[in-house]
């Protein structure tokens, strides 16, 4: 007889990095700006409203780190650990949220001197595969990784490593997984492979946005990498498993910032899709019948990775200055919602 595990899906992880002052904050006239939030301890904190210092919030998360976490501590805590999954056919995704200047792209990318999730999840995945290729001597497996890179702005995806596909489909198979055809897909042995590609697109990206200003905040950063297992001997097994790398657009309410006309209707798509992410991975957590994958392109295209078997993360990023507190509330009130059971 077959025993089956009911296996409960695996719950979206949530993160909080809190980032420093910036210098350039100090110095704008706005050195006197307090801190609204406070680290308390690796998974929680508290934000005072300063209008009203009664008015003290705490949070817990799964994580928090504070102004002084290093790039390697919040990939070591929050990322590596899902990696060996992805070798095993299943899939995985890990997001930035917050605000427009919170450290998305800090915390996804990074810079040379102090290289982000990206970077890091790329090189060990590569070293990872390599290692275990062939290291099987009955079922002689070997792995092949390969990237694609795609923006999702205004509810169309466009595909970063060939800017002529500029509005591509989704679809689902007949197993529920999810494709997009037409997509560019570069296989990648080295990470200088990955950086080529990966600089190549992120050019493509920055011409799309000088166009419209400031169109990188608005718009999601998609990042796949895809770990292709096959046996070697019959019968010639494959596996796939697909890591999502998310920097989201900026989570600012622009009702507030006074946006207009062309940006006003942006936000508005934008905060509609985040609003979705949300519905996603709170009818994820807990356990509804219906998630409503349906209604973004991001969350479709996440369909069968977040929630189900995937191994999923959120990393909310908010900025310390009390300036940014309503923004700063709105993500931490986000993060704390997806992080319900
Ligand atoms: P976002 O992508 O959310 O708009 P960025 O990642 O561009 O924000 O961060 C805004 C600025 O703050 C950048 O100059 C970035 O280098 C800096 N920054 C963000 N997070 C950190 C951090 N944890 N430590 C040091 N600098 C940071
Ligand atoms: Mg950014």
């Amino acid at each position: 007889a077959v025993v089956t595990s009911k296996k409960t899906p695996t719950r979206v992880r949530v993160a909080v990095r809190l980032r420093p002052f910036m210098d350039r904050e100090d110095k704008e006239g706005v050195k006197e700006q307090r801190a609204c939030v406070r680290g308390l301890d690796s998974q929680s904190l508290e934000i005072v409203n300063w209008r009203n210092q009664l008015e003290t919030m705490h949070y817990q998360f799964d994580a928090f780190y504070g102004t002084e976490s290093t790039q390697r501590e919040v990939y070591t805590g929050s990322v590596y650990p899902i990696l060996s999954n992805l070798l095993t056919g299943q899939n995985a995704s890990v997001f930035a949220y917050g605000p427009t200047g919170a450290g998305k792209t800090h915390t996804m990318l990074g810079n040379p001197a102090q290289p982000g999730i990206i970077p890091r999840a790329v090189r060990d995945l590569l070293q990872m595969a390599r290692a275990a290729s062939g290291s099987s001597p009955d079922e002689n497996w070997t792995f092949s990784i390969s990237m694609s890179y795609v923006e999702i702005y205004q509810e169309k995806v466009m595909d970063l490593l060939e800017p002529k596909n500029k509005d591509l489909p989704i679809r689902e198979d007949k197993d529920h997984k999810i494709l997009i055809p037409g997509l560019t897909q570069k296989t990648i042995t080295t990470f200088a492979d990955f950086d080529e590609h990966f600089i190549q697109a992120s050019q493509n990206r920055t011409v799309a946005c000088t166009k419209l200003n400031d169109r990188s905040s608005r718009s999601h950063a998609v990042l796949l990498i895809k770990v292709q297992k096959s046996q070697q001997v019959i019968p010639f097994r494959q596996f796939t498993g697909k890591l999502y790398l998310i920097d989201l657009a900026g989570s600012e309410d622009n009702r507030r910032t006074g946006n207009q006309g062309i940006r006003l209707k942006e936000s508005g798509a934008i905060n509609s899709s985040l609003f979705t992410l949300s519905k996603v991975v709170d009818a994820l957590n807990q356990g509804l019948p219906r998630i409503p994958y349906r209604d973004s392109k991001l969350t479709r295209l996440l369909q069968d990775s977040l929630g189900g078997s995937a191994h999923s993360v959120m990393i909310a990023n908010i900025a310390p200055g009390e300036k940014c507190y309503f923004d700063t509330l709105t993500a931490l009130n986000f993060a704390a919602k997806s992080k319900q059971v």
